[in-house]
């Protein structure tokens, strides 16, 4: 393997400009000279090196935002709720701290969430360069999850709650028990003393409303219900958030899922369906249009395990993985190389679909059988 790339922030290197050189940035509100490599941020940054988790990430990584001047602000490919929600909050955030935060994802926001406060600011990009002091990666197992080219020599912030979750950074907070990273955010707000806008609440409730499927699955707990309440009475508006996830869909996710219904399988406890690329076609559905349809399978009595496969128009297959209790998707999806929670992961898969489903469906009898062995 090659060795890693130093890490780069704006106070230890300036990109494209010789090291050492003076340079000008704004320190509150003021004009100030400063050396790079030789600032208190560069210091702080320079504590951590690659694969650090602290005892204390919270601290850690306000540490380092307070230092810092300039971040850029990323999550995975196809963004969900969670992803957009948590990247918004993490802009709002650091914006009220003083700093510039540049929001970036591979692909667009969803329809469904453009209606976000400050979404038109996350700019759907293939590469990204410039002056960051850190890259803050949520919801990323990986630096190769958020398929955005050049994230490689910046210094890395990690936030993620998936099972999956690794530390690939050089900061890495990661919290297994939260329903979302957007609550790590919200945790990272009230821990930074600052305030609560109504903005923020209403893109970290859709956090946690949509990475707990309504509040039915992914470690709900008591405390989910004291944070939704702490987010509604900052303003986050759960009704208005409800009408725009659950009521707003275009028709042609219903044709979609009439395609994908009149696929549906079922096995015991196993259930599965799937779309060609044709039907994405025929029912002018977008990928956005997918989200979900997997829930249909495990909404049938019985059923414990679902899989939702998708033809992508070059052949592959995009598979979304579901489970109530006793399988652990995240597991079987990272063996394929995915990954996800204990009860909601995906992985890309080479075609074509019925190949495709063979293998997941042995993988998936194979877990049945040894949970219930046990
Ligand atoms: P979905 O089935 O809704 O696309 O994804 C369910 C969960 O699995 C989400 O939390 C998502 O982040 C995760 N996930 C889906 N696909 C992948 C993948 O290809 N790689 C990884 N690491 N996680 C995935
Ligand atoms: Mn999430």
């Amino acid at each position: 393997m090659a060795a890693p790339a130093p890490k780069r922030s704006i106070s230890r290197e300036a990109e494209g400009r010789p090291l050492g050189k003076v340079e000008t940035r704004t320190e509150t509100g003021a004009e100030t000279r400063v050396e790079p490599g030789t600032t208190p941020a560069a210091n702080s940054f320079a504590r951590w090196q690659a694969g650090s988790a602290p005892a204390e990430p919270i601290a850690a990584i306000l540490d380092l935002l307070r230092q810092g001047e300039r971040f850029l602000v990323c999550s995975h490919t196809r963004p969900d709720g969670d992803a957009v929600g948590s990247m918004l909050a993490m802009g709002m955030l650091l914006e009220q701290m003083g700093k510039r935060a540049d929001l970036v994802a591979s692909d667009r926001v969803p329809p469904l969430y453009r209606t976000l406060p400050g979404a038109d600011r996350i700019r759907s990009v293939l590469r990204v360069r410039g002056l960051y002091d850190a890259a803050i990666l949520l919801e990323c197992d990986s630096l190769d999850r958020a398929k955005v080219r050049g994230l490689e020599p910046y210094f890395h912030i990690n936030i993620d709650h998936h099972a999956t979750g690794r530390n690939f950074g050089n900061l890495n907070w990661i919290d297994h028990e939260a329903t979302s990273a957007g609550e790590m955010v919200h945790r990272l707000i009230k821990a930074s003393g600052a305030m609560l806008t109504p903005e923020m609440a209403r893109c970290l409730y859709v956090t946690v409303l949509t990475d707990t499927g309504g509040f039915c699955y992914g470690g709900v707990r008591e405390r989910t219900f004291t944070l939704a309440a702490e987010l509604t009475r900052a303003g986050a508006d759960p009704i208005g958030v409800a009408r725009e996830i659950y009521f707003s869909a275009p028709e042609s996710k219903l044709h979609l899922l009439g395609a994908a219904l009149s696929n549906l399988h079922r096995e015991g406890p196993l259930a599965w369906l799937w779309v060609t690329h044709q039907d994405m076609v025929r029912s002018g559905a977008s990928e956005e249009d997918c989200e979900g349809v997997v829930n249909y399978a495990l909404t049938i009595a019985g059923v414990e395990s679902a899989a939702f496969l998708r033809e992508l128009p070059e052949g592959r297959i995009r598979l979304s993985l579901r489970s109530k209790t006793k399988i652990d998707v995240a597991a079987i999806a990272a063996s394929l190389g995915g990954g996800g929670h204990e009860n909601a992961a995906g992985v890309t898969l080479d075609g074509p679909v019925e190949q495709a489903t063979e293998r997941i469906l042995g993988v998936l009898r194979a877990a049945l059988r040894e949970a219930e062995s046990r």
